[in-house]
């Protein structure tokens, strides 16, 4: 196991460098650094975002914002560190707008998550995790279509790329938006979604893989 992990962390770096040199998009060469993603190479849950913002054009790294506090708290609910995930989203650079007081986040273009996915789908393939959760529409969608309508189709499980369990939820920058009667409804939304993530995890791997194994009586 020692020698797989690191034959994983050799991959993703060689993969981190790839990314790193990319200027497919404009934003490549607006961005500060190239936030290729980070956690265990061996971990069973993939987290996928929608695409760096400040703070993680700064620092390099996933998450590490408001956004990335609540996420963390939300997978200690679920007794998960963010050690134990692999996180990273659906675009490598920070998507800006011009703005008065400086570059202003805004959502990745199709054309930037097209140029971007190869990065992705290799992480995929070199973590191959059990489990993938897409937080928010944009992520969800690159994966299963853009009518995929995360109010209505959150929280049920999808075949993801290479046959991967997947399920969406609402992303922690959108509950961080929402106050009062609402935030406490979709605090519960994701809630349930985080324990399906939770229990698909507890399921062993042989019961994972009933369906194709029944396919064969
Ligand atoms: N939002 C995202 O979608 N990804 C990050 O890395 C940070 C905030």
């Amino acid at each position: 196991m020692l020698e797989e992990r690191a034959r994983r962390e050799r991959l993703l770096a060689q993969g981190a460098g790839v990314a790193t040199a990319c200027r497919k998009c404009d934003i490549g060469a607006q961005r500060r650094n190239n936030v290729y993603g980070e956690g265990d190479p061996c971990a069973q849950l993939m987290l996928i975002g929608e695409g760096p913002g400040e703070t993680e054009d700064l620092l390099g790294r996933p998450f590490v914002g408001r956004a990335g506090q609540l996420l963390e708290k939300m997978l200690g609910a679920i007794g998960l560190a963010r050690e134990d995930v692999y996180i990273c989203n659906t675009v490598k650079c920070r998507p800006t707008l011009p703005g008065p007081r400086g570059p202003k986040n805004r959502a990745p273009e199709p054309d930037e998550m097209a140029n971007c996915r190869p990065y992705l789908d290799e992480q995929i393939d070199i973590i191959h995790p059990r489990v993938i959760l897409a937080l928010g529409a944009p992520a969800a969608k690159s994966f299963l279509g853009r009518d995929f309508a995360i109010s209505k189709m959150r929280g049920q499980w999808y075949e993801g790329p290479q046959g991967i369990a997947l399920i969406a939820t609402f992303h922690p920058a959108y509950l961080l938006r929402q106050t009062g009667g609402e935030l406490e409804a979709v605090k519960r939304l994701v809630w349930r979604d985080l324990k399906a993530v939770r229990a698909k995890l507890d399921e062993s791997p042989a019961a994972q893989a009933a369906p194709e194994q029944a396919s064969l009586f």
